[in-house]
């Protein structure tokens, strides 16, 4: 039986950096071997320097690890990144430089030319744009915001079947995306927030590199228009969305469930322990998908869709709901991870 493959969380204490913890706890190729975070949180064990809020206890072989500063010189060839951003620009381009695999949450390098932005069911052949960075034996691969994943994870298959023209979409998303302690209990109890700092933009672009076309001078974006409306609302996990489409060529109301529903893709046939068996479910019950119910749907790594119906103003209109800590960060980032493995890139 081959060896784990030991890994490092860095921001490891953060909201992310928990998630990956908790995650890949027993994770059938992966052994988390060192974590890192802040200055502040250095030097501590585990334990102490995280303020755990999720449902199963810290792991064994994690709670005693004594907290790394975020810095080259780890043992582990392998990082998964939830550092904040104010920082991981520079930190993800100090490891990757020194020969690190990096897989990143955060938004800093999702961007940049010759760096895939990975959703292993849309564009696995993105990857083939690590061949072209110049990190020194290094590479980064970047996982997109939150809600961008489960937009575009219900988008891809109307794209690849009926052609994409117009997306509007109205967010209403979960607390632990603003992190840990995130917003004020007396800001979002009996509130609405109708603004995230950076949210609108991030769903208006990444959608289209993702979506777009593998070019080894870098992707080409999709031709489509966004328009995001983003609102923090009083959920602890899970962002649901109303999505409204134009699609390029007709299709019936039945059509479009049934691209959802066969939607299948390279991390189902490799069968990545990450994968869900389905990405998309399509709920019938007009009342649902609802975030407390439905966001740990198939591991959290499966988007709910539901209330499909036509528009006045678009073709269709439908909600679309995903798990942002797991499908929408960490989860979805180990699913990078074990894609890049099963292609042999780690
Ligand atoms: P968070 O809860 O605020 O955690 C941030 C982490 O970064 C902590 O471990 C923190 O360590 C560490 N950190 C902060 N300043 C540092 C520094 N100067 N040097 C080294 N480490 C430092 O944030 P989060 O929600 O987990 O988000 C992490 C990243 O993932 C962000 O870029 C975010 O945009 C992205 N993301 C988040 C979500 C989500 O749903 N939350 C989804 C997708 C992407 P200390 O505890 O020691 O301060």
């Amino acid at each position: 039986m081959s060896q784990k493959i030991p890994v490092a969380v860095l921001g490891a204490t953060g909201s992310v950096g928990q998630r990956f913890i908790q995650l890949l706890e027993n994770h059938p190729w992966f052994e988390v071997k060192e974590v890192a975070a802040s200055e502040r949180s250095a030097g501590k064990p585990y334990k102490e320097a995280v303020n755990w809020v999720q449902s199963t206890p810290i792991p064994e072989s994690v709670k005693n690890l004594t907290v790394k500063n975020c810095e080259p010189g780890l043992e582990s060839k392998v990082t998964f990144s939830g550092l904040d951003s104010s920082i991981a620009g520079e930190v993800e381009t100090a490891f990757a430089s020194k020969g690190y695999a990096v897989i990143s949450n955060s938004k800093n390098h999702r961007m940049d030319k010759d760096v895939p932005l990975l959703v292993p069911e849309i564009n696995p052949d993105h990857l083939q744009l690590v061949k072209y960075q110049k990190y020194n034996g290094g590479l980064i691969v970047t996982n997109p915001n939150c809600s961008t994943i489960g937009m575009v994870l219900a988008l891809k298959p109307l794209a690849d079947a009926f052609g994409l023209e117009l997306v509007n979409v109205v967010t209403m998303q979960g607390l632990s995306g603003a992190g840990y302690p995130g917003v004020s209990s007396l800001d979002i109890i009996d509130n609405v927030i109708p603004f995230i700092g950076g949210e609108e933009p991030k769903m208006e672009s990444e959608p289209l590199k993702i979506l777009g076309e593998f070019d080894p001078t870098g992707i080409k974006n999709i031709d489509i228009k966004i328009s995001a409306q983003c609102n923090r609302v009083g959920v602890i996990d899970g962002h649901t969305e109303c999505v409204q489409v134009k699609l390029k060529k007709k299709a019936s109301i039945e059509e479009v469930k049934k691209a959802w529903i066969n939607f299948s893709a390279e991390p189902q046939k490799l069968k990545l322990p990450f994968a869900p068996e389905n990405p998309i479910y399509y709920f019938e019950e007009e009342k649902y998908p609802q975030p407390r119910i439905h966001r740990n749907l198939d591991k959290g790594m499966a988007v709910a869709t539901g209330r499909l119906r036509e528009d006045k103003l678009f073709d269709y209109k439908f909600i679309v709901l995903s798990h942002n800590t797991i499908r929408g960060a960490a989860g979805g980032a180990i699913l990078c991870g074990e894609l890049m493995k099963a292609k042999g890139i780690i």
